[in-house]
């Protein structure tokens, strides 16, 4: 079911991790941002398209996490755009002769059997500073920034007022910081993040995360004050009331296990450095 959010902005949400796909109108067709998951869903969201006449004309992944780069032949065949970081994970990715089994390993064993992974990651990446998405509708502003995963962006449409923000803000999942590989600071990349999304949340009407729900301007820097408060908290040893970490929703019992592993592996970077 698609779900109008704001003048020509509409979401499609996954059931499993309330996956936010985001559809903009444009002249000729629609972009499609992170498209959701599964067959059922992929095929449900390319039929609401189809009976409104809509048709995509591009698409956008945030960043390179599975979630966000899977596709359905039913969708059409049009360019798939991410970040040149985006897009070169992602060819490492498929570049490995049994990658698609190890894609298949990574997926969460509900949904494993019904996850279309043929057309998984072709992302074409935009060349580094690209700043605008470049397609037949309204401006989509290319926000980079180092947070969560490599490549990651944000993306602003400014003439609706909405901020499409990936993997963050969200009122579900916690922060999930970047792979702790010793080159960079993970916990730092996150805050500039969170930084860079603050200095434009003062336009925003409308903030559509990757998962969870949706939030209107009032609750945009209570959003970014929630996952700062919670990357402080992680960073000076772990004391965290973040309700998100102990949530009464069925299902989302495991993001405190998100939580006591990003704990280990910090202290674990710690040790080593
Ligand atoms: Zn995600």
């Amino acid at each position: 079911m698609l779900t109008q959010v704001a003048e020509g902005v509409l979401i499609h949400q996954s059931e499993l991790l309330q996956n936010n796909a985001v559809v903009v109108q444009g002249q000729a067709g629609v972009l499609l941002v992170d498209p959701g998951l599964t067959d059922d869903e992929l095929t449900c969201l390319a039929n609401d398209l189809s009976e409104m006449g809509l048709s995509v004309v591009a698409g956008f992944s945030t960043h390179p996490d599975w979630d966000h780069v899977l596709w359905h032949a039913d969708l059409g065949e049009v360019p798939r755009y991410g970040t040149a970081r985006c897009a070169a994970d992602m060819r490492e990715v498929r570049s490995n002769a049994d990658w698609k089994a190890r894609a298949a390993e990574g997926l969460p064993p509900e949904i494993a059997e019904e996850t279309p992974l043929d057309l998984y990651g072709l992302i074409t990446g935009l060349p580094a500073g690209t700043v605008q998405i470049p397609w037949d509708g309204p401006e989509v502003r290319i926000v980079e920034h180092p947070a969560h995963a490599p490549g990651h962006a944000a993306l602003l449409i400014g003439e609706r007022g909405v901020l499409v923000a990936g993997d963050m803000l969200s009122d579900v999942f916690v922060p999930m910081l970047d792979d702790f590989n010793g080159t960079h600071d993970p916990v730092e990349d996150y805050l500039v993040g969170l930084r860079v999304l603050e200095d434009m949340a003062d336009g925003v009407d409308v903030l559509i995360p990757g998962h969870g729900s949706v939030c209107g301007a009032d609750q945009v820097h209570a959003r970014i004050e929630q996952d700062r408060a919670y990357v402080h908290a992680l960073r000076d040893g772990g004391v965290c009331d973040d309700p998100r970490v102990n949530s009464p929703q069925p299902g989302w019992e495991w993001v405190s296990d998100i939580h006591a592993g990003q704990l280990q592996r910090l202290a674990q970077s710690r040790r080593a450095s």
